[in-house]
């Protein structure tokens, strides 16, 4: 055992040694990044499963690092939240959106639905609902056309403020969908919150369709609980035809993932959404 932990001491150490640097570099590039604005959305089409239909998009952050390129969220949103700068991001993230909404309604482009990502911290926060609120009102952007996605684990964090929070943006008219749900160990009592609409089925469920029997026989049992709550289910991470066909058949509503699009630039959606992409 002894000689067994020396070696993992000197494999590892390097390695953790590397991580924490590019972390702490990350950190303070970080920082500036905001001031910079060198964030940018980048979205993902959701598909009615029965027609094929885009009936939304998911606006996923990117930054673009001068020097790295492009930095997914996997790596900076968990720098960003032990910094305390998520609510920042957030915050940019919910202005950028109202305002590609906005653009993309000057342009007549057909009204889809826009999906945020909303950390727990952001969630949690008493000046949360405020900030949507006029997000949308500076924008002049339509409530309904907003949806905000919250991970079942962030529920799990918030406690007592949850049913206020969520009841203001009922009031306000806005849709919340529980992300990544069946990941999160928690109670499902918030299924019955005011504004939750949505439930979308985690990728890992999904992967394993539909051979294997344990996701086949959860994500059935997640379907029968969401028709009879009377949420909308949407499943994320469909990247195969087999799999497509097994959640329509199914009756999953909606569906998102590499098998009908990446996720790509606003300019990339126009082309998509135009009338004439269909010729
Ligand atoms: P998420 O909300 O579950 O987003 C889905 C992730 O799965 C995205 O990764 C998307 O690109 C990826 N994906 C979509 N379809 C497929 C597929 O068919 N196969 C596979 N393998 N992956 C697929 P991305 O953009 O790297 O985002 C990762 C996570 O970072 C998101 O997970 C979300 O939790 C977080 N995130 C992204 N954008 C934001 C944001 O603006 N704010 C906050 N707070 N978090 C964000
Ligand atoms: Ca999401
Ligand atoms: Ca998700
Ligand atoms: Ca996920």
């Amino acid at each position: 055992a002894k000689t067994e932990e020396r070696n993992t001491l000197r494999f590892y150490t390097p390695m953790m040694h590397a991580n924490t640097s590019r972390r702490l570099l990350l950190a303070s590039e970080l920082r500036q990044a905001l001031v910079r604005e060198e964030f940018r959305l980048v979205y993902q089409p959701s598909i009615e499963m029965r027609t094929g239909r885009i009936v939304a998009v998911e606006a996923l952050v990117r930054w673009q690092h001068p020097d790295r390129g492009e930095v997914l969220p996997s790596e900076f949103i968990p720098v960003a939240e032990s910094l305390g700068l998520i609510r920042r991001i957030d915050e940019w993230v919910m202005q950028a959106a109202c305002a590609q909404i906005e653009a993309w309604d000057m342009a007549g482009m057909p009204p889809v639905r826009v999906a945020v990502n909303v950390s727990a911290r952001g969630f949690g926060h008493a000046a949360f609902v405020d900030g949507v609120s006029r997000a949308l009102q500076r924008r002049r952007v339509p409530p309904g056309r907003l949806m905000l996605e919250i991970t079942e684990s962030a529920m799990l964090r918030m406690g007592d403020d949850t049913e206020r929070t969520m009841r203001a943006l009922h009031t306000l008219g806005l849709e919340v969908a529980i992300d990544d749900f069946g990941t999160g160990y928690s109670s499902m009592a918030y299924l019955k919150l005011p504004a939750v609409a949505y439930l979308k089925i985690d990728r890992s469920f999904v992967s394993g369709l539909p051979e294997s029997a344990d996701d086949v026989a959860i994500i059935e049992a997640m379907l029968a609980m969401s028709r009879s709550l009377g949420l909308k289910t949407i499943a994320e991470g469909i990247e195969t035809e087999a799999q497509h066909e097994f959640l329509l058949r199914a009756g999953c509503a909606e569906g998102q993932g590499y098998l009908y699009s990446y996720p790509l630039a606003a300019s990339a959606i126009e082309r998509l959404m135009s009338p004439r992409s269909y010729h």
